[in-house]
């Protein structure tokens, strides 16, 4: 359908157009390579397209800025990060005050009250805790699942992704637990700690718990990881209902999810975990995350925290829920990621999905694009219904390509995924922006 002489010819000359773009990231890269493992401050920044990452300047509501002074709309948004709009002045001004107050004492600051009481608000879970990145609060969770069980297994859905979380790290291959393909010098055998389902599949779930290993499923209530993938009509139901009869613990990851609405696909879908994880928008761009759990969860583990040990109980991090991080998420939760900020944010993502659709409808590609709420992702097959048939669908020389057009057009879509996030701050001329680029692209991918 795409014919690759053509699609590597158009991909060379946006390589050499980004370069004459880029004189100033392209000088900076080259420093960064001497002090930098890779000339990179971590690892994945080298998966930006382009032949070295650009240099960001300054990041603005829905606008980045780089270092040579082109503006792109900003349809990354930091991963979710910054799925709020970046930089925003009421959130500045209170993250200035508590660094001139006192960051970090090891000990709570009054808004943590606050901020429990908001998630439990939104989430419909009563208590809470904090972390310092979702990657952590998964990893929490886990080891509260098993302390509470006693079992040795967790279970994830097979293309998750939920940070780095080593156990997680695991897809199938055949009937095998195997660790996921790229995953460096595996930290634990994920055969022996992990029990891995396809999404969609309540039969494979039925099958696995019923063995009786496994201490909690950790799930994203739509994989958002491996393009977005929706789970049919009764799925989630029958999920909740096979962990409960299974002993299983459910925790639901929010992380990305959230995009979903204000107490994302808990609130909006009627979800019933025992245990919820949110992380990276929560506090305006500044590190933290938190997870939540069920009142029974609760008055399990309250004994335990009070433990002679608890300081080296596998859950810590000196700089966590440090008063600077609770101040910001104080700030975001109160003015941001509200029922009035999706209701901007979701017809963007709509109409952008519209554009979208249109131009491959246009063509009569077989490929789709996906939304949920503020979130939206194309991919280059009809929707899949699990993980395994997306990552059959990964095509990295057609995504590398449109990454690197829109790029160069001022268009930031995500890396390692075809996402765009919407924002409060993003408008429909931002859409329609990445609409036009998109369909110029697949004309020239197409010959037109
Ligand atoms: N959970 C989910 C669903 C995620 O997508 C991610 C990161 N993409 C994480 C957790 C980890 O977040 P962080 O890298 O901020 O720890």
């Amino acid at each position: 359908m795409i014919a690759r002489a053509r699609l590597q010819s158009l991909h060379a000359e946006e390589e050499r157009r980004f370069v004459e773009l880029h004189p100033r990231s392209a000088t900076l890269a080259e420093q960064a390579r001497g002090p930098l493992l890779a000339g990179v401050p971590m690892p994945w920044m080298t998966r930006w397209p382009g032949a070295f990452p650009v240099f960001v300047e300054s990041a603005s509501g829905a606008r980045l800025v780089d270092v040579d002074g082109v503006e792109y709309v900003d349809l990354c948004l930091g991963d979710t990060g910054a799925m709020t709009g970046h930089a925003l002045p009421q959130v500045a001004e209170v993250i200035a005050e508590r660094a001139r107050t006192g960051i970090t004492t090891m000990l709570p600051s009054a808004d943590a009250v606050w901020v429990g009481e908001e998630l439990a608000r939104r989430f419909g879970l009563p208590t809470w805790q904090l972390a310092m990145s979702a990657t952590d609060a998964n990893r929490f969770v886990l080891r509260f699942a098993r302390y509470l069980t006693g079992r040795p297994r967790v279970a994830v859905f097979d293309w998750c992704y939920h940070g780095t979380v080593d156990e997680t790290l695991a897809v199938l291959d055949g009937d095998r637990v195997v660790p996921r393909p790229g995953a460096l010098g595996p930290q634990v055998d994920v055969a022996v700690t992990t029990a891995v389902v396809p999404f969609n599949d309540l039969d494979a779930l039925e099958r696995r718990l019923a063995e009786g290993d496994v201490a909690c499923l950790l799930m994203e209530p739509a994989l958002t990881n491996i393009g977005i993938v929706l789970p049919e009509e009764g799925y989630l139901a029958g999920v909740r209902e096979v962990t409960r009869r299974h002993g299983v613990l459910l925790i639901v990851d929010e992380t990305h999810t959230m995009c979903a609405g204000p107490g994302g696909c808990t609130a909006a879908w009627g979800l019933d975990p025992d245990l919820v994880v949110v992380g990276k928008a929560i506090a305006g761009g500044v590190p933290a995350a938190a997870y939540g759990m069920s009142a029974e969860v609760a008055g399990r583990l309250s004994g335990p925290m009070l433990g002679h040990e608890i300081d080296v109980a596998g859950v810590g991090g000196t700089l966590t829920a440090n008063a600077l991080a609770l101040a910001a998420v104080r700030a975001t939760l109160s003015t941001c990621l509200r029922e009035e900020d999706f209701a901007v944010a979701v017809p963007l993502a709509e109409r952008f999905t519209e554009g979208v659709a249109g131009v491959i409808a246009e063509h009569g590609l077989p490929w789709h694009v996906q939304r949920l709420g503020c979130r939206a992702e194309y991919w280059f097959c009809p929707p899949p219904r699990d993980g395994a048939a997306a990552a059959a669908a990964v095509d990295e020389e057609l995504e590398a390509f449109l990454h690197l057009w829109c790029l160069n057009r001022g268009v930031l879509l995500t890396p390692f995924h075809n996402m765009a996030l919407f924002s409060p701050h993003h408008t429909t001329a931002d859409v329609d922006r990445h609409t036009q680029v998109y369909a110029e692209a697949v004309a020239a991918l197409l010959g037109q």
